[in-house]
């Protein structure tokens, strides 16, 4: 089988590849601005169809039963999508506008080849534990704790690292012996779709186990969080609609696994190398234009070296490929949207009303008419009471503001909303590790320490989300626990 884009153009319901009811909805490439294809327009009665489907296979088959099965579906698929990689890999540039480099790593192999870590996990998991015996209320009994999967998962996500969110969620749902309806993003249908289509025609997963709806209609989101026959909704996307997706599914009681937005920092102590670390700042916020929720976005410099960070950063940030993201050597590609772009040039311009100096930046890159582009921007002068300070803005945006110390940089990091990631740069061991113990975030970064991998669990300290994400800990997420006795 070739994958094509018309092949995407297809819902993935109970085992069948179906046309959307709505019809399609047009495929844009942000580095060119074209049509590049359709996706499949799905309404209220395909997902109504593919919740129903995903019930039925929990309900009335062995899925969550048969660990060895379900690991042999998911290397099975993992081997099925690795052998269309050239394929997925023009086709993700062509979608998502990321940068050819990261295809080879989170935007499609690396999540790819992780399934295998869940299929591990389905067969090596402890799913029984015997907890011995005990005398409640003065008779004896014997007592075990079995992990059941907890049921029909929602699966609703966002655009900017399509597969690398999708399979984080599908993989240890499906692992855990859940089954899934996934959402995702109306941006990036295809990175989906094209799953759903390998799944059908290449893989033995059983009809209704994994279905894919695709739809510009966001109400469809919030009909997977209302509707009882799902049992957990697993979201990634901003904290606004986290938050909606909170209020919506607590009608049903259902369980929430939330990853949400992020302003996390990047501290550079004073016995630090200024240009390595202001190098590595600059590196992290045009990988694929700043549009990841883990990127360090506040650069925090010893106030007795600002001036000497501020040109260290701006040269890093001249000398740092962005452009065509077809190219090998590109960084920065383009936004995802023009609608992001205005958000992106709204906070520049924001940032200017409060007193900032754009240091670099700060515009559309002269040599391009089309695509959804922004120059890598340096923002100096401002605090981190500034909104560009505390506010998301999901492109290739770095405020750098001064610290006075260890304990100013700590205090600064965490005076914020979000609490999801960050970084520190020096020498002094103990001084690092008050810094990664002070700083309230789901993961540290030391010295270029890169965090991200299957078996590390991902997520964020307060509104940043709820929950973790990969590893065991996010294979946990889909589990239930069940304690059983009986008399000694
Ligand atoms: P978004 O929150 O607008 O949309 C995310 C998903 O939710 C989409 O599939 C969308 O269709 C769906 N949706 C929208 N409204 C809904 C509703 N009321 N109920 C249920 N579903 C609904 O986010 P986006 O614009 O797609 O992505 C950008 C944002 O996502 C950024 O703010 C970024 O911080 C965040 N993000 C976070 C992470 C993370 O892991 N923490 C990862 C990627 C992106």
């Amino acid at each position: 089988m070739t994958l094509r884009p018309e092949s995407a153009s297809d819902l993935l319901i109970d085992g069948k590849l179906t046309p959307g009811s709505g019809g399609v909805f047009d495929v844009v490439n942000p580095a060119t601005e074209e049509v590049i294809g359709q996706a499949a327009e799905a309404t209220a009665a395909d997902m109504d169809a593919a919740i129903a489907a995903a019930r039925t296979a929990f309900d009335t088959t062995d899925w969550s039963r048969d660990h060895a099965f379900r690991a042999r579906c998911l290397r099975q698929l993992r081997d099925a999508l690795l052998a269309h990689t050239d394929e997925f890999r023009e086709l993700t540039i062509a979608e998502v506008g990321c940068p050819s480099f990261l295809t080879h790593g989170p935007q499609f192999e690396g999540p790819v080849t992780d399934l295998g870590y869940f299929a591990d996990l389905a067969e090596s998991y402890e799913w029984t534990r015997d907890l011995g015996t005990a005398k409640p209320m003065g008779i004896k009994n014997h007592r075990e704790l079995r992990s059941e999967a907890i049921g029909v998962v929602g699966a609703i996500t966002p655009w900017n690292f399509p597969h690398q969110i999708n399979f984080a969620k599908i993989g240890p749902a499906l692992a855990a012996g859940c089954t899934v309806v996934l959402k995702p993003a109306p941006d990036t249908p295809w990175c989906a779709a094209l799953v759903g289509k390998v799944v059908a025609e290449e893989t033995d997963f059983p009809p209704g186990v994994l279905n894919i709806v695709t739809s510009t209609d966001h109400r469809l989101g919030e009909q997977l969080s209302t509707d009882p026959r799902v049992d957990l909704v697993s979201f990634t996307g901003s904290t606004a609609t986290g938050k909606k997706v909170m209020a919506a599914a607590s009608e049903s009681l259902k369980k929430v696994f939330l990853e949400l937005g992020g302003k996390s920092a990047f501290i550079v102590l004073d016995d630090a190398d200024i240009g390595s670390a202001c190098a590595m700042a600059a590196f992290n916020v045009v990988t694929h234009a700043g549009q990841g929720c883990a990127i360090t976005t506040r650069l925090l410099v010893p106030r007795t070296k600002l001036d000497e960070a501020i040109t260290a950063t701006r040269d890093a940030l001249a000398g740092l490929p962005a452009g065509d993201p077809t190219s090998s050597g590109t960084i920065c590609g383009p936004l995802i949207s023009e609608r992001q772009r205005r958000r992106v040039e709204s906070y520049i311009e924001i940032a200017k009303q409060e007193g900032g100096t754009i240091e670099i930046g700060g515009g559309r890159p002269a040599d391009k008419s089309r695509g959804f582009f922004v120059e890598p921007t340096l923002i100096s002068g401002l605090d981190n009471s500034a909104r560009v300070a505390q506010e998301e803005i999901f492109g290739p945006v770095l405020v750098i503001i001064a610290h006075d110390g260890d304990d100013d940089a700590i205090r600064i990091a965490n005076d914020s909303p979000y609490g999801l990631s960050g970084m520190v740069y020096g020498t002094d061991e103990n001084r690092i590790n008050k810094v990664v113990n002070g700083v309230r975030t789901g993961t540290m970064g030391v010295n270029g320490g890169i965090w991200y991998s299957a078996d590390v669990p991902f997520g964020g300290y307060k509104q940043s989300g709820i929950g973790r994400e990969m590893g065991v800990a996010g294979f946990e997420e889909y589990l239930e626990t069940k304690a059983v006795a009986r008399p000694a």
